[in-house]
């Protein structure tokens, strides 16, 4: 959790981002709106600090998920991820110093993912009619079977995973495109295939809105990865996407998704990629 503070500090710190575009959500998410994709007996297990032992397992905090400080920052996390896509709606871009956990389903969570904040985020805008399609790209290593399940066989949800065919998780979901990328894929193979795939799905499905889980753990050196992108594979790979979605005129919203590194400062730098492609967008187009 630490890596989400040091994004912020370094973000600040190093002068990517003026303080005076910070948001913060101004209260934590309700009830209800978690209910919106997850169940109420999910939900209430979670908010009650009564996760069952199977459950507990499966999302890989241990006890620590069941903890008032853990229930805080994740509903914390929700908030902030639906923040950012109404910031995005407003200005065209906006990003999060966290967000993006693709592993939950609606009854239970998984891989360090507790509740879908891209899925409550989504469904929220759609039944508020603040978006008529929304895009879920999910470009981390893993694929987002979470977000597929839940919105399986919909419409004006479109999934889109980009991943590693090995890796987490063994059975994998159907979201409404997958692709499954060879270990040891690299820079130019990974572009290629991330820009067919946004540029079509842009093309055909014509969203109003993407939520982007820039995960970062396609990278070389990350831990839980095996895939082989470069530093300047990611760096290109955040302008890639949101270039093509402000390109295209559609409000796009990043998220840090999963990273896997012992050096936090150097994990906190592979996620800025996302936040440094922004604000040069932000300078030079918007
Ligand atoms: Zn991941």
């Amino acid at each position: 959790m630490q890596v989400f503070q040091r994004i912020h500090d370094q973000l600040l710190a190093k002068g990517t981002v003026d303080p005076r575009q910070v948001h913060t959500p101004l209260a934590l998410p309700s009830r209800e709106l978690l209910c919106l994709v997850h169940s109420a007996e999910y939900v209430d297990a979670f908010l009650g600090g009564s996760l069952d032992e199977q459950r507990l397992r499966r999302i890989g905090f241990g006890a620590a998920a069941a903890t008032q400080t853990l229930i805080n920052r994740t509903l914390a996390e929700v908030a902030g991820t639906l923040l950012t896509a109404e910031l995005a709606l407003e200005h065209g871009l906006a990003c999060n110093t966290a967000g993006g956990t693709h592993h939950a389903f609606r009854d239970t969570g998984s891989g360090f993912c507790i509740l879908n904040d891209l899925a409550v985020t989504a469904e929220l805008l759609l039944r508020q009619g603040r978006a008529q399609r929304v895009l879920i790209l999910d470009l981390d290593v893993h694929q987002g079977d979470g977000t597929a399940a839940i919105f399986a066989g919909r419409r004006d949800v479109f999934t889109l995973s980009v991943h590693a065919a090995s890796n987490f998780p063994a059975r994998k979901q159907a979201s409404h495109l997958d692709i499954g990328l060879p270990d040891g894929c690299a820079d130019d193979q990974y572009l290629s295939t991330v820009a067919e795939a946004l540029t079509g799905v842009l093309q055909t499905f014509r969203p109003d809105l993407v939520l982007y889980d820039a995960g970062v753990d396609p990278h070389i050196d990350d831990e839980l990865g095996r895939l082989a992108v470069t530093n300047e594979g990611l760096r290109r790979r955040e302008l890639l996407v949101l270039d093509t979605c402000v390109g295209s005129g559609v409000p796009v919203a990043g998220y840090v998704g999963g990273g896997y590194a012992s050096d936090l400062a150097v994990l906190a730098g592979r996620h800025c990629w996302l936040h440094r492609a922004a604000a040069q967008l932000w300078h030079d187009r918007l």
